[in-house]
């Protein structure tokens, strides 16, 4: 018997078995509403502008490829650091933030979370209920005791806002609480600013550990408008972790693109930390790949791609809206007038409110596929499919 022997047959990943069950479907007019990726009008994943120029000019430049450093490329850092950040945080002026490069948003999650395990190897995390289906695997995987918050409510297509915030206070002190900074994925529903600053008070108050995940940053409201949150809990004195993504904002999901940042009391605390830090990147991958740390650094730093790519950005945006009211319009043009709800929430997916039973008939009878939980990515929709995507929903729902 052979020790790989011990190894079971593991569940496929949901949504990339959604993928396949999709890929296999004969039906022409199937649509995949399970990815969390965003699509252009032809049903593609675009190429931005401003990310096609700045590939052109570092193929012009050719350089050899080196190793980066353990922690990144440095300008990529300082670029992605006044993102989040600004360009006048104070917590930057104080040099009190630690941040490395990473693999997507995911590696930065991963970072984050082996250095918190180090640190803290008896906390539990705290993550939102529902939440991105990885979450929960990554802290476990990680070594964490992983529980949920209460945040939305299905009685009132919304957020149990009171129930977070009692969940939250009920939480040991030195619990990890991981927090969507905007565009909550899979429900869509955000915290207002006023509800944030309550948050944060429980957290301090709780002695809590917050961890930011912002991987839609300029999908919600604005770059700055969904990056107030991050300088929100900056001026709030406390210690948290933030990691970044860049697979859907610059549509460089294959370039494995994203940060983590830790914000300290101190530039002493921010050395330690960041000392820590690179043993866990050393011990997993030794550095990070050069590609998508140059387009994006490229794309921040000089001024006319950057025009263009938050041009691009912000159309991604708008289209996303219209796409939701289309559907809404659609949908009540059909008699569903329940659901305008799609309309008010905000990124790249919906929580539909259809039944697991409506969600599988929608795959089995139209070739519409959407998870299971009733999440269906908007983002995936185009003028193509809107009308068959209602008609779908609208038979299901009679
Ligand atoms: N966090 C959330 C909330 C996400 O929705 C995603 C991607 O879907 C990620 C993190 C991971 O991003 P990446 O693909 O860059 O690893």
């Amino acid at each position: 018997m052979s020790l790989f022997d011990r190894a079971e047959l593991a569940p496929a990943d949901p949504i990339l078995g959604l993928t396949e069950a999709y890929n296999a479907d004969t039906r022409p007019e199937k649509v995949n509403l399970g990815v969390g990726v965003y699509l252009g009008e032809d049903g593609k994943l675009p190429l931005m502008e401003a990310v096609r120029a700045a590939e052109e000019r570092i193929t012009q430049q050719r350089r050899a490829k080196a190793y980066l450093g353990i922690d990144g490329m440095p300008a990529y850092r300082d670029a992605v650091r006044e993102l989040i950040f600004g360009a006048d945080s104070s917590a930057l002026a104080d040099a009190r933030v630690a941040t490395v490069q990473s693999l997507g948003g995911t590696g930065a999650l991963k970072i984050g979370a082996d250095l918190l395990r180090q640190l803290s190897p008896e906390a539990t995390v705290l993550i939102s209920n529902p939440s991105w289906e990885n979450h929960r695997a990554l802290f476990t995987r990680a070594g964490f005791d992983v529980e949920t918050y209460r945040y939305y409510d299905a009685g009132i297509k919304g957020i149990d806002f009171d129930g977070m915030l009692e969940d939250l206070r009920a939480a040991e002190p030195g619990t990890v609480v991981v927090l969507h900074a905007c565009c909550h994925n899979p429900t869509g529903y955000d915290l207002g600013s006023e509800q944030w600053d309550a948050v944060i008070e429980v957290l301090a108050e709780r002695q809590l550990i917050p961890f930011l995940d912002m991987a839609y940053q300029g999908f919600g409201f604005g770059i700055e408008e969904d990056g107030a949150v991050v300088a929100k809990f900056v001026d709030s004195g406390l210690n948290f972790l933030l990691s970044t993504s860049y697979s859907k904002s610059f549509s460089l999901y294959g370039e494995r693109i994203g940060s983590l940042s830790v914000v300290l009391d101190s530039a002493e605390s921010a050395k330690k930390v960041l000392s820590q830090l690179k043993i866990v990147i050393r011990t997993n991958y030794s550095n990070p790949p050069t590609e998508g740390a140059a387009l994006v650094t490229t794309v921040l730093t000089d001024p006319d791609l950057r025009q263009s790519w938050e041009d691009e950005l912000g159309a991604m945006r708008e289209r996303i809206k219209d796409l939701r009211k289309g559907l809404v319009d659609g949908l009540a043009s059909r008699g569903i007038t329940d659901m305008g709800f799609i309309a008010e929430q905000l990124g790249m997916f919906s929580y539909s409110g259809l039944t697991k039973e409506q969600m599988v008939a929608l795959r089995t009878e139209h070739g519409v596929y959407g998870l299971d939980s009733g999440r269906m990515c908007v983002a995936a929709l185009n003028t193509g499919n809107l009308d068959y995507v209602a008609d779908a929903i609208a038979a299901v729902r009679a």
